[in-house]
């Protein structure tokens, strides 16, 4: 049940590496002296023609030698010859980022680049492409600024972001359970939320709020100087703000944003009703304590073997579509899966699909629990995404973050609806308690993020916030979001402390894009479940047009307006369903 890698190499020491690895700093020398040879005011389409062409033949190249040095990393931690493989290929990379700029700015430059698009199909294919560079152009500062921002932002922001990473990776809880005192990572902490025994979850908690005081000084320090260096920067790039720049780069317009949060907030106190039933399953007199957010809440038996989970996968995928089963056979003889555990091996769950051999490999961690037939589900749903764009080049099938889950979610949602159908009146109320349970941290949790996120930015622009401002801007985020379906005493001040995508700083406002995702994807499904087997065509070629539009003409092309808040009401009616649902099992 391993993975087979050999439409890659036959293995890491295959001299064919060597050889991809001579000809790619070859095509990169290319491409950069076609680059620089490059003539103001043309009058044909053929040195774009060439550039583009040239490009394409390098993200190739990387694909095909980086998917296969990352996907034998990730199934052995200690094979030092792929680290090293990764390491001279983002070497080769780092090439690429003068003559990129360069190019970019000559495209930005002609004046006449539509009319050369077109007079050429290659061109007229990639026109989007084109425009967004040329476009991209205009944020982008003088050549020498941009090279002092990027040197400077190693001891500046990214230097932040690695304290952080340092700071929490070591960060240790001590904590007290049957009288024996420990300390114990972070993760491990937290991971004790879930729990069965309610006290163990109460008194991590409390270990882990209090494991945050020795380290929020420095953990302040690093999120206001990230926050300070990103204002600072948009400006001089003469985005309006950070939202902004983050919405551009996501290729999202900003009423689609506000009709979704909008729709959001309506749906609160549906949401915080579900919160307030669980409080009351669990024994609490009022509203939930924050501890308890994800406390299980009844318990699914069985296990499934991994020959089941495939047969379940392959019988169900049927229900939308032959050839989405179809593919989801095929991956799992063709083995694209490494599925079950084992020494060496990451945790979790990802698919990597390369444009390089046009196909995918998938990892688990499969146990038989239902929630790893979810993750198979979801991670061949973005093996099919990929296999959608197969006809594409690279240049059109990178796309953005709020659309990214469309395709798994989607597919998880098939499998879970279909398991659901099948389940006893005792698997129900331990399914939907998981699914509402994950809901509310993709949309209220989510939208208290991006409360704090705004804020944060807010009060930055004049001034550096305290550990004590920090903790109460999150306090007051939490409270706006989750109302009174959490204990206003036992929240979660330091969420600005635990959550490390605050201290990223070239993917800002990393929080609405889960939410984006999950009510997308919702939308589709029950759009679906209404048009039926006509809706099959669309949903593909939906998925076919992700890397080349913009997210609302996306959309638009299945009848969708994002920009409406009634699309989003939509989705969100169906977890209130699920909500209603729950109350009344
Ligand atoms: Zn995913």
């Amino acid at each position: 049940m391993k993975w087979d890698l050999s439409a890659f190499y036959q293995a890491i020491n295959d001299p064919q590496i060597e050889k991809d690895l001579t000809f790619l700093a070859q095509i990169i020398e290319e491409y950069t002296s076609l680059i620089y040879r490059l003539e103001n005011n043309i009058k044909q389409p053929a040195p774009i023609e060439t550039v583009l062409e040239k490009q394409i033949e390098i993200d190739l190249t990387i694909d095909k030698i980086s998917t296969f040095a990352h996907l034998a990393v990730s199934t052995d931690a200690k094979n030092q010859a792929a680290r090293s493989l990764e390491d001279k290929v983002e070497k080769l990379i780092t090439n690429l980022t003068k003559p990129s700029v360069t190019f970019q700015k000559w495209l930005a430059s002609l004046v006449n680049l539509k009319e050369l698009i077109h007079r050429s199909d290659f061109l007229k294919a990639h026109a989007f492409h084109l425009f967004e560079r040329a476009e991209n152009t205009s944020y982008l500062l003088d050549e020498e600024v941009e090279q002092t921002i990027s040197i400077l932002s190693q001891t500046g922001s990214n230097a932040w972001t690695k304290l952080y990473g340092t700071l929490s990776s070591t960060q240790l809880v001590e904590i007290t359970t049957d009288n024996k005192t420990q300390k114990l990572p972070l993760p491990i902490v937290r991971n004790m939320a879930y729990e069965n025994d309610p006290q163990i979850r109460k008194i991590a908690y409390e270990a882990e709020l209090k494991s945050y005081q020795p380290v929020e000084e420095s953990l302040a320090a690093a999120i206001n100087s990230i926050k300070g260096e990103v204002i600072e920067i948009c400006k001089m790039r003469k985005f309006t703000s950070p939202l902004y720049e983050s919405l551009y780069h996501s290729r999202l317009e900003k009423s689609a944003l506000d009709a979704m949060l909008e729709a959001i907030n309506e749906s609160l106190p549906v949401l915080r009703k579900y919160l307030l039933k669980k409080a009351k399953n669990l024994g609490h007199a009022g509203a939930l304590p924050f501890y308890d957010l994800f406390a299980p809440q009844g318990e699914l038996s069985f296990k499934f073997t991994y020959e089941d989970a495939q047969k379940f996968i392959i019988e169900n995928f049927q229900n939308f579509s032959n050839e989405l089963s179809g593919f989801a056979k095929h991956a799992f003889q063709h083995k694209w899966i490494d599925a079950l555990p084992r020494d060496g091996k990451r945790g979790g769950g990802f698919c990597a699909s390369s444009k390089a051999i046009k196909e995918s490999r998938i990892l688990t961690n499969f146990t038989g629990v239902f929630s790893d037939i979810g993750t198979l589900a979801h991670e061949l749903g973005h093996a099919y995404h990929s296999y959608c764009l197969k006809e594409e080049t690279t240049l059109n099938s990178s796309y953005p973050m709020p659309i990214a889950e469309t395709a798994s979610i989607f597919c998880e949602s098939i499998i879970k609806d279909a398991f659901f159908q099948k389940a006893t009146t005792e698997e129900k109320i331990p399914l939907l308690a998981s699914t509402l349970d994950d809901a509310i941290q993709c949309i209220v949790d989510i939208y208290s993020r991006f409360l704090f996120e705004s804020n944060l930015f807010e009060k930055r622009k004049t001034s550096t916030l305290s550990v004590n401002e920090l903790n109460e801007l999150m306090l007051d985020a939490q409270k706006k979001a989750y109302g009174e379906g959490l204990d206003p005493h036992t929240l979660h001040p330091y969420m600005w402390a635990c959550k490390p995508h605050y201290y990223y700083p070239s993917s800002n406002f990393y929080n609405y894009p889960y939410a984006f995702g999950l009510l997308f994807a919702k939308g589709l499904y029950s759009q679906f479940l209404n048009e039926g087997k006509p809706f099959v065509s669309k949903y593909q070629e939906l998925l076919k047009i992700t890397g080349k539009n913009k997210i609302v003409d996306i959309t638009k092309s299945v009848g969708i307006d994002i920009t409406k808040k009634t699309f989003w009401q939509n989705s969100l009616k169906l977890i209130e369903a699920d909500v209603n649902n729950f109350c009344a099992l």
